[in-house]
């Protein structure tokens, strides 16, 4: 039998299951937001043109209105300044797109400290118990944040002094876009970058290094704690926007049940 064909016997037979990784896209879905003097996207809404009524008496349909970035989404290398000749959204091979989940629990630092960067000798400690990074694979940092993915506050998790979420250091991030062969980096939190990473150096590194090396970024993914470190298998799906820097993404896992 055919590859294929096993996996879909194995899928209907319940031997292969499917974990949505994905925060529904609504109003209150949290996203983003810039401290002044930036500009905001706009959040994802619905405006209703037809519901079964005088415009469309037989059906209902609606415009979105959305930012790119909004809710679960992947980062295109033109996104930042660094990948500015790199590739939009629609020009992301689907090779790259679908690929091994290397997931790393990091719950219990960020629980002691919301600041918490993921340093490079996290990933070795973790290598040395799973294996290499795969290629085209996606690295998934597992931090606890996706209980807070309801309640825009807690998402950002900002005072006076910033936004304190985890992330990944400018020597971590600079390593995993240089030196492994992996197709990107997912993160639980509303950017790949620590909330207060514009005081890194450089300045929101994973943006930088990651899609200024032709790897890109998925945020605000969910159930990571359903998946092992190895052996899922991610499948990340954005809508194909010429011209795009990023795109609400649908995102499953696929793992032996
Ligand atoms: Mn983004």
């Amino acid at each position: 039998m055919s590859t294929i064909s096993t996996l879909s016997e194995n899928l209907a037979g319940g031997k292969v299951s499917i974990i949505d990784l994905t925060n529904t896209l609504s109003a209150t879905t949290p996203t983003l937001r810039l401290p002044d003097p930036f500009t905001n996207l706009i959040d994802f809404s619905l405006e209703e043109v037809s519901a079964y009524n005088e415009p469309g008496p037989f059906w209902k349909h609606h415009n979105i209105h959305t930012g790119e970035h909004i809710g679960t989404h992947i980062d295109a290398p033109v996104h930042w300044a660094s990948g500015r000749e790199g590739k939009d959204v629609s020009q992301i091979e689907p090779e790259r797109l679908i690929g091994p989940a290397a997931v790393l629990d990091v719950t219990a630092e960020v629980e002691k400290n919301p600041d918490f960067l993921l340093e490079i000798e996290h990933v070795k400690v973790w290598e040395a118990e799973h294996g290499a990074l795969p290629k085209n694979g996606w690295l998934l940092l597992r931090t606890g944040w996706d209980k807070y993915s309801d309640d825009q506050e807690a998402f950002l998790n900002a005072d006076e002094t910033g936004s304190h979420t985890p992330g990944i250091s400018p020597e971590c991030a600079k390593w995993l876009a240089e030196e492994t062969e992996i197709s990107g980096f997912g993160v639980e939190t509303v950017g790949i970058d620590q909330g207060n990473a514009a005081q890194l150096d450089p300045p929101f590194p994973a943006h930088y290094f990651l899609l200024g090396n032709d790897k890109y970024g998925i945020t605000s993914l969910q159930n990571l704690d359903k998946l092992p470190p190895t052996g899922a298998l991610l499948v990340v799906a954005p809508l194909p926007i010429v011209g795009g820097t990023g795109s609400p993404s649908r995102v499953y896992a696929l793992l032996d049940a």
